[in-house]
């Protein structure tokens, strides 16, 4: 289905540890979740090498929870998140990897940096203040439209502000990631160049809220 070298993150919010399960003996081992507390009853009685990727807006005062039980944090929309990541990762002992989220769609989300936001961050190297974090790259939505050229514009946005910021600051290490592409647009995103897909209703069906 992926073509070679596009990793598939298993979107699972809202599903029950059952339907993870499921997916993990058929061999997925990277799932999403987008609620600190749907995740903290997930992880407990799932297998321990289950790689969980973060991926909704965390709220700053649910940080600490996170910090130790994550493989990834895809939904960093603030400096003030990242920062605060940042410290408490330093204060137990590990270096908690993150994407940058960025904000491209038409008023799907709030969160995110804009471009040209996240551009400055990296021409000003304010990562280089960073102790136990590290930056694997960026996370974006498209816009929630059938235009499927709008659709695209938004996907080549976001993977060309993560070449942008490797030309502006070369010396980057493992800044890799594009995390972009759900159920309903995910070709797309990979043919914009994708290497990290969300994908949830497509394998879990429809949710339940
Ligand atoms: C829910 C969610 C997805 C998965 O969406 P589907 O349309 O169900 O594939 C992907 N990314 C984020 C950030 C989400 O919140």
């Amino acid at each position: 289905m992926l073509p070679q070298g596009v990793e598939l993150c298993a979107v699972s919010k809202f599903h029950p540890a059952s339907a993870v399960k499921e997916a993990y003996d058929a061999g997925q081992r990277i799932f999403g979740e987008s609620r600190v507390q749907e995740l903290l009853e997930k992880i407990p009685v799932l297998p321990s090498d289950i790689k969980w990727h973060f991926i909704g807006h965390l709220q700053t005062n649910k940080v600490r929870q996170l910090i130790g039980r994550v493989s990834l944090i895809e939904s960093v929309d603030s400096i003030r998140l990242l920062d605060l990541i940042d410290k408490e990762s330093e204060k137990v002992g590990v270096v908690t990897n993150v994407l940058m989220q960025l904000h491209v769609a038409r008023e799907e989300t709030k969160f995110g940096f804009f471009p040209e936001e996240l551009v400055e961050y990296f021409a000003n190297r304010e990562f280089e203040n960073l102790k136990a974090t590290h930056i694997c790259g960026v996370m974006g939505m498209a816009s929630n439209t059938e235009d499927m050229v709008r659709v695209r514009k938004d996907f080549h946005t976001i993977a060309a502000t993560r070449n942008q910021i490797l030309n502006i600051a070369p010396d980057l290490r493992g800044f890799d990631i594009v995390s972009m592409g759900m159920s309903g647009d995910w070709q797309i995103a990979v043919e914009e160049g994708a290497n990290l897909v969300r994908i949830g209703t497509a394998i879990f069906g429809e949710r339940q809220y």
